[in-house]
C-alpha cells in the first residue's frame, strides 16, 4: 500500500478521491482497466455510442462510449485523469471509468460538453441539485453557469422561501439565494414560516440564526421608517386623523408589502378620517419627494431591504 501507484492504476487512485466512501467498495471491483469494443452490452435509452469513442463512462445499467478529448477539452478532472500513463491497449479495447453518477446525470452533461444542439430543460429540483453537484466535482466549468440559470427559476417556483434558501445554499446557488432572501423577508404567511420541511438539515444552523436575524432586523428598521413618516394637520394637530387609519390599514402586514408605502393607501387613510385639512396635507405630500412624505418612505424602504437581502 505504500507504492506509489503508476500508470492507470494512479488515474484511478485520483478519480476515487471523487467518489463516495459508501461506493468506494463497488468501485473497486468494478475498475476493469479495459473493454473489448465486442463485449459491450449495457445499452439503455440514456446510453451514448460514439462509433469511434475511446473511453466508456460507465455508471450502473448504462455505458456511454465518448471522446477522451471531448472530455479533456470540458474538464480539468478528466484531462488530469486522461494525462497519467495508462495501460497499453489495442485498438479494440477501450478503457472503462466506472462512475457514481447515474444515468440521467451523465446523459445530460454529456449532451451538453458535446458540440450537438442541445437544450438543457431541468423541471425537478432533485434532479437539478443532483446535475450541479456533478458539474461541479467533475469540473465541466461550460455546464455550471447553464445548470445554475435552469434552477433559478426552480428555486423562484418554490412557495415555501426558506426552504428555497435551504436548496440554494446547499447547491452554493448564490442567485437564488439572494432572491429567496428577500423573498423570506417579505413573506406576509406565518404559515408558510412555520412550515417544517427537510431541507433545513442541509443547511448550517448559523446561517440559518443569521438568516433569522437578519429578517427580524428588516423588519425593526422598517418599522422605525413607517413609524416615523407622519406629518402634522392643522386642524388635528400634531396627532393627525389620517394617521390612526392608515396605521388599521397596514396592521398585520409585512411593511415590505409594496401598497405600505403607496400614495393611494396614504389618501385612502386621510378620506377616512373625514378630516377635509388631512386629505389636502397627505394629497400634498403624495406630490412631494422631500423627508416624511410617502415618496420617501418607499425609498427608505428599498434601502432597508437592499440592505438585509444583499
Ligand atoms: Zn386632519
Amino acid at each position: 500500500m505504500d507504492e506509489t501507484p503508476t500508470g492507470w492504476t494512479s488515474s484511478m487512485h485520483i478519480f476515487s478521491r471523487y467518489v463516495s466512501s459508501e461506493r468506494s467498495v463497488k468501485d473497486e471491483c468494478c475498475l476493469s482497466p479495459t473493454l473489448s469494443a465486442a463485449t459491450i452490452v449495457h445499452s439503455t435509452e440514456l446510453s451514448i455510442e460514439y462509433e469511434d469513442g475511446d473511453v466508456i463512462l460507465r455508471t450502473d445499467d448504462t455505458d456511454f462510449r465518448v471522446h477522451k478529448t471531448v472530455l479533456r477539452l470540458a474538464s480539468p478532472f478528466f484531462r488530469s485523469l486522461f494525462t497519467l500513463p495508462q495501460p497499453p491497449s489495442t485498438p479494440e479495447e477501450i478503457p472503462i471509468i466506472p462512475m457514481e453518477e447515474d444515468a440521467e446525470v451523465l446523459h445530460t452533461l454529456i449532451s451538453i460538453i458535446y458540440p450537438i444542439r442541445y437544450k438543457l430543460i431541468i423541471d425537478n429540483l432533485g434532479f437539478a441539485t443532483r446535475l450541479l453537484r456533478a458539474a461541479d466535482k467533475l469540473e465541466i466549468e461550460c455546464a455550471i453557469d447553464l445548470i445554475r440559470d435552469s434552477i433559478t427559476p426552480l428555486l423562484e417556483s418554490v412557495p415555501n422561501p426558506l426552504r428555497a434558501w435551504a436548496l440554494a445554499k446547499y447547491m452554493g446557488h448564490e442567485v437564488g439565494e439572494k432572491a429567496a432572501v428577500l423573498r423570506y423577508i417579505k413573506c406576509e404567511s406565518s404559515a408558510l414560516l412555520r412550515e417544517r420541511f427537510t431541507e433545513l438539515g442541509y443547511v448550517n444552523a448559523l446561517d440559518y440564526f443569521d438568516l433569522v436575524l437578519k429578517r427580524q432586523d428588516a423588519l425593526r428598521e422598517a418599522e422605525t421608517a413607517i413609524n416615523k413618516t407622519v406629518w402634522g394637520c392643522s386642524k388635528c394637530g400634531g396627532c393627525p386623523a389620517w394617521r390612526s387609519h392608515y396605521d388599521n390599514a397596514i396592521a398585520g402586514l409585512n411593511p415590505f408589502n409594496d401598497c405600505v408605502a403607496s400614495d393611494d393607501l396614504f389618501s385612502l387613510a386621510a378620506s377616512a378620517s373625514g378630516c377635509a385639512l388631512c386629505v389636502d396635507s397627505v394629497r400634498k405630500r403624495n406630490s412631494l419627494a422631500t423627508t416624511k412624505t410617502p415618496s420617501s418612505l418607499r425609498a427608505q424602504l428599498r434601502t432597508i431591504l437592499s440592505k438585509y437581502s444583499s
